[in-house]
């Protein structure tokens, strides 16, 4: 039995949590924060609950295999239901509400476009690629020979230089079609002509295998993992800032807590990579990593965020991607970043129409999420956000039908909030996934610098989003496990 320390209370770090727990070792999660989750935290704001972050739950076979390798049952554990439709695309002219249901989806496409066919064959190839590149999201990437093992000669064949925008233009016509397989580069921060092609896999999960709404939202999956982990023997210590990560030599061996020492056999870190190297990381240890070394990466952008509870019922769905009317000169603008751009896309979560524990009975509880540039881009909130705040509600407004007068809760966060909770230039989605900063070329779960310390979370192998993250954990236990016992 190893006596294991985390850094961080996120999904990274109660994922790495529960697997290590799992198999006996003795865990503890340090979280500066006085409550779990990271950016998956619920917020309270009056009688309204959010999800202050993610809210699209789909590949839900990581979740599941999550807790089949702790010895848990997902479906038994964490309630769900199936969402149909799977979200609005709101055009200017043309609102699309896309079936949950495949066959239904492709009719609907068919009778829309007219382009049913190349829609259900394009799906198709997207399976096989879902397929191919499973091996490659469970394994590390320690080595530059990893890049040759497994199933990456097959997985190559799929990846190529073209990205999601070139990669949808040359297979569909409808504008609105193209956008309905490109705009998920929001979740990863990026735009569709710089998100490599094979992130189409996202619209492949969202269309295909569908999406879910867990009851609850994502902060009540995370409650299960820490009361499970903790039933393992596992402790959380909130509001315990880790400040330092002890290192003899080259290993860690333990961390400074809020100025005290603790010893442990192994480190895991669920902070934020770059600001992990800058604030967590002896300056002796930062040689593959350092600041200025992770100043120079390309990072994702931000969002501005409005947590809105409302005193009226809306009718709308759980999801509605709302797109700017020039869909790609809004992302070009957003590529730059510098500006806010006027003709903004956003995302409107909307848990209440389908969760009561959301808000009171007969109101509604709205996160809108609009990609903004991240810090790096000078911009002023102070000066600035009174002004695009109410540009959001104009355009909720006319195309939505949206009534300010409706809003007995408000809640902003803006990138400069993200960046006060740690996320480097409060980049919320990450380090970017292009191709130089996929695989070996991310920071390795099995950390370079430090022995003995992994690393869980957006900004390892194999990336961001929940799902995701969730593999990272599992890649950096099973490194554990191979190599300590
Ligand atoms: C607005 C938004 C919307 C999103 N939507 C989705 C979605 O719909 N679906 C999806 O799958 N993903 C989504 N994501 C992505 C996903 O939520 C995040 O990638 C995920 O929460 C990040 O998890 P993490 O474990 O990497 O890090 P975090 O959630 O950032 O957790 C890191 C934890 O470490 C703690 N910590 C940091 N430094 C220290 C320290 N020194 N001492 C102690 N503790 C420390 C932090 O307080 C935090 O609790 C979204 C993200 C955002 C921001």
């Amino acid at each position: 039995m190893k006596k294991i320390a985390i850094v961080g209370a996120g999904p990274g770090g109660l994922a790495a949590g529960l697997l290590l727990a799992s198999k006996g070792h003795s865990v503890t999660i340090y979280e500066k924060d006085n409550v779990i989750g990271g950016r998956s935290k619920r917020l309270k704001v009056g009688d309204y609950m959010f999800s202050q972050g993610p809210s699209f739950i789909v590949y839900l076979s990581a979740f599941r295999k999550l807790f089949e390798k702790a010895g848990l049952d997902f479906d038994a554990l964490v309630p769900m239901k199936r969402l149909d439709p799977i979200y609005e695309l709101n055009t200017p002219n043309h609102p699309w509400q896309l079936s949950g249901d495949f066959e239904t989806l492709v009719k609907q496409v068919e009778d829309k476009f007219g382009e049913g066919d190349a829609y259900r064959a394009f799906m198709e190839r997207e399976t096989i690629i879902f397929e191919a590149m499973q091996e490659v999201m469970y394994r590390p990437f320690n080595k530059t020979t990893d890049l040759l093992q497994g199933n990456m000669a097959e997985f190559g064949k799929y990846v190529g230089l073209s990205s999601i925008r070139k990669k949808i233009k040359k297979r569909f016509k409808a504008p609105l079609l193209k956008d309905s397989m490109q705009f998920q580069s929001k979740y990863l921060g990026m735009t569709p002509d710089e998100t490599p092609g094979f992130f189409t896999i996202l619209s492949y999960l969202e269309h295909v295998e569908g999406i879910y709404h867990i009851e609850g939202g994502v902060p009540a999956l995370l409650d299960v993992m820490a009361e499970e982990f903790k039933k393992m023997g596992g402790e959380i210590k909130t509001a315990h800032p880790v400040d330092k990560v002890i290192t003899e030599g080259k290993k860690a061996t333990g961390l400074i807590v809020k100025g005290k020492p603790i010893k442990a056999d192994i480190v895991v870190v669920n902070a934020d990579v770059p600001t992990m190297v800058e604030t967590l990381i002896p300056s002796e240890n930062q040689k593959k990593y350092t600041p200025k070394k992770m100043a120079k990466k390309g990072y994702s952008v931000s969002a501005y965020m409005l947590y809105l509870g409302l005193k009226e019922k809306l009718d709308w769905p759980v999801h509605t991607l709302l797109l700017s009317s020039d869909y790609e000169g809004y992302t070009k603008d957003l590529k730059k970043n510098k500006i806010l751009s006027d003709d903004m896309s956003m995302y409107l979560y909307h848990p209440s129409i389908v969760d009561d524990s959301f808000a009171p009975k007969g109101h509604s509880s709205l996160m809108v999420l609009v990609p903004v540039p991240n810090t790096a881009s000078g911009i002023n909130w102070d000066l600035e956000e009174d002004a695009y705040k109410a540009k959001i509600y104009k355009r909720l407004q006319e195309r939505l039908g949206f009534d300010v007068s409706q809003i007995e809760v408000e809640k902003p966060f803006t990138p400069v909030d993200w960046e006060k909770t740690g996320i480097y230039r409060g980049a919320t989605f990450a380090l970017k996934h292009t191709l130089l900063q996929l695989l070996h070329f991310r920071p390795h779960n099995a950390y370079q610098d430090v022995d003995d310390l992994y690393l869980v979370g957006g900004s390892t192998h194999p990336g961001s989003g929940l799902p995701i993250i969730f593999q990272s954990a599992i890649i950096s236990a099973e490194l554990i496990e191979k190599k300590h016992l």
